[in-house]
């Protein structure tokens, strides 16, 4: 992506204060799906900019929610399938978990059991990645699961928080770095 591209997306995204609390500043996507040329631009982007190459990797896996908004299309562009990493009580049974702790409490993530085979190899995707406690659960999902962590693609990257770190030893790639 080149540099008009990625300021083009900057543009689109939706900078929020105190949303949803106070001291937030919420980066919203919503208005780059929205607009033909910024949606076009960002999966361009995301296929260009993966962290691995193609044949790395055999399926992508999407956070809720906003992962889920763009990983199946990516998907569906690469020639894999989607695997939906939910928050807990959404998906029927059999499912495995995952906890993690949030700032003020815990939250749990799922899949469902048979979504990945043993030794699939799994990108993870979401939109933003700030602390990296979601894509951290989602990676200890995979493994629980007998899957393989391919990778992480991000469309941001919150810089300053250091997530990318908590994700371990994983190629990562995110398109724009935001303050
Ligand atoms: P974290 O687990 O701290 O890396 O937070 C990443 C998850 O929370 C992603 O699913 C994001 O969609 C959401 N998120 C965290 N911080 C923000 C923010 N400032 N703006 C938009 N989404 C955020």
């Amino acid at each position: 992506m080149d540099k008009a591209d990625a300021d083009y997306l900057i543009s689109l995204v939706r900078a929020i204060p105190g949303f949803p609390k106070e001291g937030i500043l919420f980066r919203d996507i919503m208005p780059v799906l929205a607009d033909a040329r910024g949606l076009s631009i960002l999966m361009d982007a995301l296929v260009s900019n993966l962290p691995i190459a193609n044949d790395e990797f055999d399926a992508i896996a999407g956070l809720e929610a906003r992962g889920f908004l763009f990983g199946p299309a990516l998907a569906e562009r690469l020639g894999k399938g989607f695997i939906a990493v939910r928050k807990a009580g959404k998906l029927p049974p059999p499912t495995v978990s995952e906890s993690y702790a949030l700032e003020y409490g815990e939250a749990t993530v799922e899949v469902e059991r048979d979504a990945i085979r043993d030794g699939e190899r799994v990108l993870i995707v979401d939109d933003l990645i700030a602390t990296g406690g979601s894509a951290s659960a989602a990676r200890d999902l995979v493994i629980s699961c007998g899957g393989v962590v391919a990778g992480f693609s991000f469309i941001m990257e919150l810089s300053g928080l250091d997530g990318v770190k908590a994700l371990g030893d994983h190629p990562t790639s995110s398109l724009l770095a935001m303050p």
